[in-house]
């Protein structure tokens, strides 16, 4: 047995902690956004049909291509697309997780001597991919209530000259959205690569315009989405963009060999087919996180703007005693690290009522108003 430290480990890697959200086996879990309401039973079988035909050619590498997997996502983006918007499979790209997305992305642009942008507090993977391909990470500034004004993002673009951008939209852990005009400003003040994260996008009120609409004339411009959260995907590990096809080319470069599975792109085929049901529960997630949004008002607490599955809300005199209490009534949430604050994720009707009626006979204890230096902790 040895010890990390013992290890002759890459400098930039040395003293770092790995993504960590806790896995607990509890019956409210409420703290990786996931959607929690499982898959319709019927699109269900439909995958396992999918499933049972590639598994019989398992004997051979999967279409390293997955050309009928890009087919099916430019379809399903197409559909909000307007008629001289279209994609094709030659603009989609996908791999396991719009986390190997956004890691390819750093392997082809990012690197030694290179550099990423995103706008902090963000999502916690930007700089741990930044570190695991040796990219230089940068933290910029955001303005009042993690906003993100086109002024703000152009200085820090300007003052730090990345090689690429990561843009958040809407942003993780805070919610907030981001206007096409920042992201058309950023992309105007940079010669570099700008990723828009639109993980959450689905959950974005309904006739929101998305980045996708920029992409016409904008070769550096790089649209990313995941199946994990609006279509109730997570467990399969899907995540994909759309650009101009040099993109993919680019990331071709850096993938792995047959990256993706023939069970992967057996399941996102036969899922794809069905996105109008495996999006039947976005309205209903909307609306939980607008009661969340309104009762943990009521409740004292100040939830910040969300367009996402998942409410940012501040005012909580002890996160950690907060977070610990619910745990212990089998309700698990998230401790972001942003002082006074904790992050919930819209769950069905019923696991909300449970989070909120838990925390509403916590509220005594945990309300703000306490002291300072007891909220710091
Ligand atoms: N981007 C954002 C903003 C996220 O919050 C997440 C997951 N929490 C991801 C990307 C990655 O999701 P996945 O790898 O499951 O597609």
């Amino acid at each position: 047995m040895t010890s990390l430290e013992d290890l002759p480990l890459r400098t930039n890697l040395q003293g770092l902690t790995p993504y960590g959200a806790p896995q607990l086996q509890v019956p409210v879990a409420l703290n990786v956004n996931e959607n929690t309401h499982p898959i319709p039973e019927a699109v269900a079988r439909d995958i396992l049909a999918g499933l049972a035909e590639a598994i019989r050619s398992v004997n051979r590498y999967p279409d390293r291509e997955f050309t009928a997997l890009r087919q099916a996502l430019a379809r399903y983006l197409g559909e909000g697309l307007g008629a001289d918007n279209r994609l094709s499979a030659e603009n989609m790209w996908a791999a396991n997780g719009s986390n190997e997305v956004l890691q390819q992305v750093l392997q082809a642009f990012g690197g030694p001597g290179r550099s990423l942008l995103g706008f902090a507090p963000t999502y916690s993977m930007y700089s741990i991919l930044a570190a695991g391909t040796d990219t230089t990470w940068i933290a910029g500034t955001r303005d009042a209530d993690y906003e993100l004004s086109p002024a703000t993002a152009v200085s820090e673009v300007t003052r730090t000259n990345p090689d690429i951008v990561f843009l958040c939209s809407p942003n993780n852990p805070t919610g907030t959205p981001l206007s096409l005009e920042t992201i058309a400003a950023v992309y105007d003040a940079t010669d570099g690569i700008v990723v828009v994260d639109e993980a959450y996008a689905e959950f974005a009120p309904a006739g929101t315009p998305s980045a996708l609409t920029l992409l016409p004339g904008r070769e550096r411009l790089l649209v990313s989405r995941t199946m994990s959260k609006a279509f109730a995907f997570a467990g399969a590990r899907v995540g994909y963009l759309a650009a101009d096809p040099a993109i993919a080319d680019a990331l071709r470069l850096v993938r792995l060999p047959y990256h993706l599975s023939a069970l992967t792109q057996a399941a996102a085929n036969a899922a794809l087919a069905h996105s109008a049901e495996m999006l039947a529960m976005v309205d209903d997630i909307r609306r939980q996180r607008d009661r969340l949004m309104v009762e943990l008002e009521r409740l004292g607490y100040a939830p910040h703007r969300s367009w996402s599955n998942f409410v940012l809300f501040g005012g909580v005199a002890n996160p950690h005693e907060t977070f610990e209490a619910l745990l212990g009534e089998g309700i698990l949430i998230r401790d972001v690290g942003i002082p006074g604050h904790l992050r919930v994720t819209a769950g069905t009707e019923n696991e909300t009522s449970l989070f909120l009626d838990a925390l509403a006979r916590l509220g005594r204890t945990d309300r703000p108003g306490q002291t300072e230096s007891a909220r710091a902790e």
